[in-house]
Formats: C-alpha cells, structure tokens, sequence
C-alpha cells in the first residue's frame, strides 16, 4: 500500500492519522511520511522513497537503525518468550550499566517511557520531601504527565496554567514555571515559595525547545539552591542520557542530581524508561519503601537486551568525541550554506544534538526560540524532505548525529542539504 493510502486509513482509526501529535507534519505542513524500513542512517518510506535521517526516531537510535548486535540479541531473546511477569536476568544486567555509566545513580526503576519516568521522579520527590510544588522552565518538555503538561501563566516565574483540556488547574498550579537560564526568577520561587518546592525538574541541556545548552554555571547553581531549601533536583536526561557522554549532560558538566530521568538511547529503540538515583532515596520505591509505583511490562526481556547490547558498545567505544565532531562538520556546513542564502540563522549545538533556529536572536530560553520563523522552517522541513532529508518535522527540536552515519553518508547528506537550499 502506497503512503498517501496508508494516511488516509490512519485518519480514520486513529486520531489524526497517528499515535503521537508531531507525526502528523502539523508543525510543517505536508503530507506525513510512513516509514517501511531502516538500515543504519537511511530509512524508507512506503513509496520506496530513501532519506538520510537525522531524526533518529527522536534521538535512540544513537547507533543507527537495526544496529546487528542489538538485532541478534533482540531475535535472540523472541525465541525465548516475549513476557514473563517476573523477575529476569536483563533487567539487572542493566541495571548494572545504568548504575556503572551515570553518576549520581546508585539504583534504579525501569517503566516504559520517559513520561512514566517524570512522572514517577514526581512523585518520588513529592513523597520523599512530603512537599507538593514542582518547578520546572518554560520550554522544557517532560513528557504529558499532568503536573508537567503545562504552560507558564504571564510574568516571569508564575503558578502554571494547564497546558491541554483535561488537566484540572488545581493540578497545574501545584507546578511553577520559570524561564530557562534565569537564576532571579528561579531565585525568586525559592525566596517566595522555598519550603514547598519538592523538587526542580530541568534538562539539562533543553531539546524540546530546539537545543539550548545551560548557560555557565546554572546547572551548579539549581544544584545549590535545591540543596539550600531541602529540596530536590531531578535531571531529565531521557535525550542526554547517553547522548551526550556515556554517564549523560551530568557527567558532562559534573553536576549530580538527586534524581535521573531516562529513556530514549535506553531502550536501544524499544519503550524503555527509567528513574534513578542515590540508594536512600530509591530504597523509599516500593516494596522497599512507601512510593508506590509498578508497571505489567516493565523490565520487559526483549526492550531490556536491546538496552543491554546498546549501553555496552556505548561504553566500550565511546563514540562521543567522534559524534560530536560529525555534527559539528553537518551543522557548520548547513550554517554556511545558509548564510550564503542570506538566510538569518543561529544553530545551537551541544556534542551530536543541534537545531538550526531561523532567527536572528541568541537562542537562550523559550522565548528567544520562539522568535524563529516557523513559516520557513516549514518550507525548510518540506524541501529537505523532497531531497531525500529526513529531519524532525517542528522548529523546536533536535537533530542527531548516530554512529552510522559515515563519512560518505555525510557527504551525500550536504549534497542534499545544498540543493535543497539553493531551491528555498
Ligand atoms: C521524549 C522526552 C520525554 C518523554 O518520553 P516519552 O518516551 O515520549 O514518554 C521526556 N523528557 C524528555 C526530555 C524527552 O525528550
């Protein structure tokens, strides 16, 4: 069946045509792509059409598409059963890797998606510090966990409002929205609502709002202040998690949070998430502790394997030096590319992460990211769509960088970008 096809039986099965907002080109205009098949860097769509992916399913697949090792292990494990319901041996074989390859995480709890993963660092932090308040900053996406689906209220740090119908806002208002970058209104919450803040959730380094890296020192400073008011500090690492170092955006900046979110790279392309830290906070997850908090299918064997096999070359190749140094050469390139367009730009990038923001302004927080022009990214999206591009299909996300993408494929990969721009 023919893509345009297969989008018209989506529309009417399910809602707008798709399983998560953004693949329905909303953002971009177009018509949605169904994809049949990946290999390394490229995938292909049901019309038999090829593109270059710097998409990467949002970021896992750090290692390429139906990375061999992941595959076999993957197969491997089918053979064996599906779901078993208790305890199996490659849960605690992550686990293993977990706690081996970030820092601040003693122990941990695998759910089934980031959002599971917020959600339940949440609770944790609400139930361990008997505080109800949440802080977290404008821009940064946690998943579509009520307290975290919200939007900021107006002026600078504010009581949030709900960020979809269905969030009562007695609900929203329990979580206080910052801007991203800005110690005085962090600084402010803290003076004003101090002794009720269980915990400040950050990434840190935002990719929701397209890539914007923490300015020098704002990790350690949320590190300090949480400490200062008995509070706790939660990173959302479910995109820097193994991303940006093989112990993440903590190790990367030596900053340790109290609490890690993870998913993403962790399931090596499978649902998996997690949340972990310290063991005197982990050991309050039930049964240990009172938290309660559960899952039919976490810690599910296939998605455990290929987190398994996708953590271990992580940590025995180390590929991040050379990851980081592709985006660069892909982001520059672009930069060039544009600029000799006349095309207004800033592109952020943090190792194999980056976002070309059509703007003249530094991008520093979510207000600065919104002054992009959403109308040309679209244009950009379709163009570089048509020319066998695959990037993600809205202004305020990532591109990444995976270990398949070799030099040749980057080489074509700019080819494709240039004639696209030529034609903007
Ligand atoms: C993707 C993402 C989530 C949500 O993960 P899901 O698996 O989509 O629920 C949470 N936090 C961050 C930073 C993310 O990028």
């Amino acid at each position: 069946m023919n893509n345009q096809k297969l989008i018209q039986e989506a529309l009417e099965v399910l809602p707008g045509g798709v399983n998560s907002p953004v693949r329905a080109f909303k953002a971009v205009g177009g018509e949605p792509v169904v994809l049949v098949k990946g290999r390394g860097c490229r995938v292909w769509d049901a019309d038999g059409n090829e593109y270059i992916d710097f998409l990467a399913s949002w970021g896992p697949l750090i290692l390429g598409h139906a990375y061999p090792k992941v595959v076999k292990a993957v197969k491997e494990e089918v053979e064996r059963g599906l779901s078993f319901g208790l305890t199996n041996p490659h849960e605690v074989k992550l686990a293993q890797l977990v706690v081996e390859m970030v820092p601040s995480v003693e122990k941990v709890r695998f759910v089934n998606s980031g959002t599971e993963a917020t959600m339940s660092a949440i609770r944790l932090a609400r139930g361990v510090t008997g505080r109800k308040l949440v802080v977290k900053f404008e821009g940064c996406y946690h998943g579509h966990y009520d307290s975290l689906l919200v939007s900021a209220g107006s002026g600078v740090a504010t009581f949030a409002i709900p960020g979809t119908p269905g969030i009562p806002e007695e609900i929203a208002k329990l979580t206080l929205v910052v801007p991203f970058n800005n110690r005085e209104a962090v600084k402010k919450v803290f003076e004003e609502y101090g002794e009720d803040i269980a915990c400040v959730i950050v990434e840190p380094v935002a990719g929701n709002m397209g890539v914007v890296p923490p300015k020098e020192g704002f990790l350690k400073f949320l590190r300090e202040i949480t400490e200062e008011h008995g509070s706790l500090l939660i990173f959302d690492e479910v995109i820097t998690g193994f991303r940006l170092s093989k112990g993440g955006a903590q190790e990367l900046f030596d900053v340790n949070p109290d609490l890690t979110c993870l998913g993403k790279i962790l399931g090596g392309g499978l649902p998996v998430g997690a949340y972990g830290g310290r063991k005197e906070l982990m050991s309050q997850v039930a049964p240990e502790g009172p938290v309660y908090q559960a899952g039919t299918l976490s810690g599910n064997p296939v998605a455990m394997v290929a987190g398994v096999e996708t953590l271990k070359e992580l940590r025995d190749k180390e590929p991040y030096e050379e990851l980081g140094e592709k985006a660069k050469r892909v982001s520059e390139a672009v930069s060039g590319m544009l600029k000799e367009k006349g095309i207004p730009h800033r592109i952020n990038r943090v190792g194999s992460m980056f976002t070309v923001f059509f703007t003249d302004k530094e991008v520093v927080d979510f207000e600065s990211a919104k002054s992009s022009d959403l109308e040309l990214f679209g244009k950009f999206f379709r163009k570089l769509l048509e020319k066998g591009i695959l990037i993600p299909p809205a202004q305020f996300e990532a591109w990444f960088l995976s270990t398949a993408h070799e030099e040749e494929d980057i080489e074509e990969a700019l080819n494709r970008i240039e004639s696209a721009i030529r034609e903007l």
